[in-house]
């Protein structure tokens, strides 16, 4: 049998990326997944009637401002330049996120300039008082938090409904930490990062993977969960290799204290046979009455793509927010105090098998962009082999 240095559970992005850089490094890694293909959320589908490439599992987007993690990325594929814009329905009117001034000016039917708008804000925040809390240092709930950085009405119009779909739960409920990802702007700048290096995959996302994996050192072995397979003979026998694992850590430890809790996601596909439905790839509907958060048409994230774009038919997905149970595929942690006391036990039972290291955003119970995900697995990798030369 062929030497294994190091086992990577889950071909996630994490997964990926730490398989990489232990194979440059000269290790022989042997991969695993319990799906059929590599890739984890990231992974597309092409659509057999019109080429589009299809996010099963929800956009995906590629942007950073990490130059290491651009650096890493590049060496397996180009970018193609796409820019993420981001439209919000409400009330029956269409705007552009993120909140700016061209979403300001059109819901207040104003005309303000970049240096007149944080004062105007201002005085809309000053028109709502927060509660008082015990301390200045206790942390603002997410509606609190977000009412301090827009006012009660862009709140209630933009971010209320949509935040209680996306999370199941009352805003007062969630961190803090959540609204921060969201940019507000004094500027017409309707892109909805901030960072610069951004785009989609030139030949798509798995061609990515395949690139990632594509190393003679590394060998991919899936429909294979190593949560069982550690159980069998074969499994056995590697028993004192070190594996990083990016599955999720309260499976790693049989759900011994409980489940954490995750917001799963329920996506309603259709092809439309219309060349474009709603000009642009995401639409968040954030009005409460709506099922839906928003709608995803995948063509747009291809604008190069003359054969999609000019495609008589569309492929849209309607995306809905659903409370995980066993079973359902894990998107969100909620974030949630009942939750870190929970994580702190699993990460405390990590801590006793240094054998197994764990990551990714399942592992690491983590809302974690691409790219952070990418610089987390970089980070790991390249300390394991400090520690391990
Ligand atoms: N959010 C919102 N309205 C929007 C978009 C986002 O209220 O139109 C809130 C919501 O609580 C969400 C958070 O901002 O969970 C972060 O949004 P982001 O677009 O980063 O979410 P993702 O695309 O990662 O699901």
């Amino acid at each position: 049998m062929k030497q294994i240095d190091v086992i990577v559970a889950g071909a996630g992005i994490w997964g990926c990326t730490v398989a990489r850089v232990l194979a440059d490094a000269g290790r022989s890694v042997l991969v695993l997944d319990r799906r059929s293909a590599a890739g984890g959320n990231v992974r597309c589908e092409t659509d057999s009637e019109t080429g589009i490439e299809i996010h099963t599992y929800g956009s995906h987007i590629f942007h950073t401002h990490l130059d290491d993690v651009w650096t890493f990325v590049r060496r397996f594929t180009e970018f193609n330049g796409y820019q993420h814009k981001v439209l919000a329905r409400h009330a029956g009117h269409t705007y552009f996120l993120p909140l700016g001034l061209t979403l300001v000016n059109q819901f207040y039917g104003l005309d303000l300039t970049p240096s007149e708008l944080p004062a105007f804000i201002a005085a809309e925040v000053a028109k709502c008082p927060h509660e008082p809390r015990a301390t200045d240092h206790e942390p603002r709930n997410f509606e609190e938090q977000a009412i301090s950085f827009i006012g009660r009405p862009l709140y209630e119009a933009f971010i209320s409904g949509y935040t209680r779909k996306q999370w199941g739960t009352d805003p007062r409920n969630l961190p803090a930490s959540i609204i921060r990802r969201l940019p507000v702007r004094a500027s017409y700048d309707v892109n909805y990062f901030s960072d610069t290096r951004q785009g989609i995959p030139l030949r798509g996302y798995n061609a990515l993977f395949d690139a990632l994996l594509d190393h003679p050192s590394i060998s991919l072995e899936l429909n294979t969960d190593w949560l069982s397979w550690r159980e069998t003979p074969a499994g056995a026998a590697l028993a004192h290799v070190p594996v990083f694992y990016s599955g999720p850590i309260d499976a790693l430890f049989g759900y011994r204290f409980g489940p954490l809790p995750w917001r799963s996601l329920r996506f309603e596909r259709e092809r439309v046979a219309v060349q474009d439905f709603q000009g642009t790839s995401v639409v968040n509907y954030t009005d409460a009455d709506v099922p839906y958060t928003r709608i995803h048409e995948f063509k747009h994230y291809h604008p190069e793509d003359a054969a999609v774009m000019s495609a008589p038919s569309t492929v849209i997905c309607r995306e809905y927010p659903l409370t995980w149970k066993p079973g359902d595929e894990p998107y969100y942690p909620v974030d949630v105090p009942a939750a870190r006391e929970l994580l702190a036990l699993y990460q405390a039972e990590s801590a006793k098998s240094p054998r197994v290291v764990v990551g990714g955003r399942l592992g690491a119970y983590k809302y974690f962009d691409m790219d952070r995900s990418i610089g987390n697995a970089l980070e790991t990798a390249r300390s394991f082999l400090q520690e391990n030369s």
